[in-house]
């Protein structure tokens, strides 16, 4: 594993990628991307708006009914994915350190977790290629009956910035494996990976139009690809509020359809008959983990009360070591927050805690210094109806709740709109399964926080979102099932 010291890249200007070619936007207009860490700009970047939009559809279409592309073998299909995947690893330093930089992440998260975690999805998804198939049914006459799994056709993606390169996997590798084809559009906060992946692709082989990347803002390229009536279906990660205007705007458009994966308030739970060092110890990652910056954050943590004072103190000396600054110094724990609208709003709910008469036991304030540094902040007495017990913060700011039985926190656990993810610890086999049972959530985990893997399902119950990505599950955002009836005669 390489150790020697990885700088802030310099970085040029950027084009978007349509149809194979590298082009500046129809408008001519560029908006800037810049480095989370000091605020400064890192470089300027085609801006996308729907005449870039309208062209990288129609690509995407003629390339999905290209020979090309439309009549590849399934096994082609899984070679190029196998092919993109090798060419990640091989230039993962240099896409760890373009993460690091438009996104503020501390480098060996980037290195570590991030692009290798991108490169694993692809290789997942390379298998599936050709192992989707239909059935053989039987019917009642004289009659055969089969169903082909067909892809969905052009797809348009609309991705957050808190993971890049990830969730540009997460939607990229199901979408190829079914022969789909794609209008990508990033976070404008964090544009620059997901361009280099799109030269990953077309130098892997991708033919021209399969993938396109199209950088811009979310009300004018975001919803002119789910306005466009011959996108087929759209793929959101991002806010719950943007997922329902996405919907609305789906079935106003053309009926496309719509898989989300939007906001979360995770429980998670910590009984008293836990292991408590492990489950503190991951109670802290579980919320501060990316700056507290995902959507199945563990950012409501119950505990139970024979043991909330040692829970507490253990993540309060946490908070304490960890090492807040520099993200390409590859000691950081912590780097700053993605922008300044996310610092504010983070600010701004941590003032909520207080005066709503939540007692902030560490952290609390902003870092006086350059950037969006953000103390690590833990709110205990925290009330479940409080706004911050409540609302996504998607900030370092934990919030503490006691309970004292099962039902009970079960019943607190699901009392948000959102149903993403939760935690349960305890050394009960059977408390841990009643729980995991009764807890609305897309995930639980037992005993772990966090873990993910290319081939399990991940999405949300409630407002938390619609359909499943990754695993098995994530092939079926991307196909159409036709049923073909043939008469036998006699
Ligand atoms: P966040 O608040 O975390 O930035 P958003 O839901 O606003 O999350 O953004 C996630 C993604 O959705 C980004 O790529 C953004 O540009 C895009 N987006 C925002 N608003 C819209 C919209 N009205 N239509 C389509 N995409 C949008």
């Amino acid at each position: 594993m390489a150790t020697a010291a990885i700088s802030p890249p310099q970085v040029s200007d950027q084009k978007m990628l349509i149809d194979g070619k590298w082009v500046q936007s129809a408008s001519g207009k560029t908006f800037e991307t810049l480095y989370p860490a000091t605020g400064d700009t890192i470089c300027r970047v085609a801006e996308g708006d729907t005449a870039d939009v309208d062209r990288a559809v129609q690509a995407a279409r003629r390339a999905f009914e290209s020979r090309a592309w439309g009549s590849m073998d399934a096994a082609g299909r899984g070679r190029l994915l196998y092919k993109l995947a090798d060419l990640i690893e091989a230039n993962a330093e240099e896409l760890a350190a373009l993460e690091t930089l438009d996104n503020g992440k501390p480098i060996s998260d980037s290195l570590h977790i991030d692009i290798p975690g991108a490169a694993a999805v692809y290789r997942y998804y390379a298998g599936w290629a050709d192992k989707i198939h239909g059935k053989t049914l039987p019917v009642s006459g004289p009659f055969a009956a089969y169903t082909r799994h067909e892809p969905v056709g052009v797809v348009g993606q609309i991705i957050p910035w808190n993971f890049p390169a990830l969730m540009q996997a997460w939607k990229w590798g199901p979408a190829l494996a079914c022969g789909c084809t794609i209008v990508l559009k990033p976070a404008e906060q964090t544009p620059l990976t997901a361009l280099r992946i799109g030269e990953l692709a077309m130098e892997a082989g991708f033919p021209e139009g399969v993938v396109n990347v199209v950088p811009g803002f979310g009300p004018t390229a975001g919803a002119a690809l789910v306005a466009h009536p011959d996108v087929d279906k759209v793929a959101f990660t991002g806010s719950t509020e943007v997922g329902q205007e996405i919907m609305r705007r789906a079935a106003d458009s053309n009926l496309k359809r719509v898989t989300l994966e939007l906001g979360g308030k995770s429980p998670n739970i910590i009984f008293a008959d836990a292991d408590v060092e492990r489950a503190a110890a991951f109670a802290y990652s579980a919320l501060f983990f990316n700056m507290g910056q995902c959507c199945c954050a563990g950012s409501r943590l119950f505990v139970e009360d024979s043991i909330h004072d040692e829970v507490l103190e253990a993540i309060t000396s946490r908070a304490k070591k960890q090492r807040i600054g520099d993200p390409f110094d590859r000691q950081t724990t912590q780097g700053p927050q993605v922008s300044q609208e996310q610092y504010e709003k983070i600010l701004g709910y941590i003032d909520s805690g207080k005066s709503a008469g939540a007692r902030c036991v560490t952290g609390g304030s902003k870092l006086d210094r350059a950037g969006y540094f953000i103390e690590p902040t833990v709110f205990d007495e925290v009330k479940d109806d409080m706004k911050i017990a409540q609302e996504e913060i998607f900030g370092p700011v934990l919030c503490a709740l006691r309970f004292k039985d099962v039902d009970e926190v079960i019943r607190r656990g699901n009392k948000t709109m959102y149903g993403l993810a939760a935690a349960v610890w305890t050394r009960d086999i059977e408390k841990a399964n009643r729980a995991a049972a009764g807890l609305r959530a897309g995930t639980v985990w037992i005993n772990c926080y966090d873990v993910f893997d290319a081939a399990v399902p991940f999405g949300g119950f409630k407002m938390s979102g619609l359909g499943r990505e990754l695993g098995e599950y994530g092939l079926q955002n991307y196909l159409e099932v036709k049923a073909v009836v043939t008469a036998l005669g006699g």
